[in-house]
C-alpha cells in the first residue's frame, strides 16, 4: 500500500478557533505559526515536531512517511 503524501493541512487556531488550508513544507518542520485571524503565535505541543502535527487536521510529511522527522537526534530529550 502507497499512502499518497498530504501536503496540505487545514490548521485550526486554538486560539480563536480560526482555520486555515496551508501547504505543508514537505522537506522542513515549521515551528512557528501565526494565526492570520488573531496573530496568535502558535507552537507546537509538546511531543509534536511541528505546528501542523498539534494543531492541523494532516500531520507533516514526514510524520506521513513514518521518519524521525526534526526531532530525531539531541534536541529530543533536552527540555
Ligand atoms: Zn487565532
Amino acid at each position: 500500500m502507497i499512502n499518497p503524501i498530504i501536503a496540505q493541512s487545514t490548521i485550526s487556531c486554538p486560539v480563536c478557533g480560526h482555520s486555515k488550508k496551508e501547504t505543508m513544507p514537505t522537506n522542513a518542520c515549521q515551528w512557528f505559526y501565526e494565526c492570520e485571524s488573531c496573530h496568535a503565535p502558535l507552537k507546537p505541543k509538546k511531543g509534536d515536531c511541528c505546528v501542523y502535527c498539534s494543531y492541523g487536521d494532516v500531520p507533516c510529511p514526514p510524520i506521513q512517511e513514518d521518519k524521525a522527522c526534526c526531532s530525531s537526534t539531541e534536541e529530543n530529550h533536552q527540555v
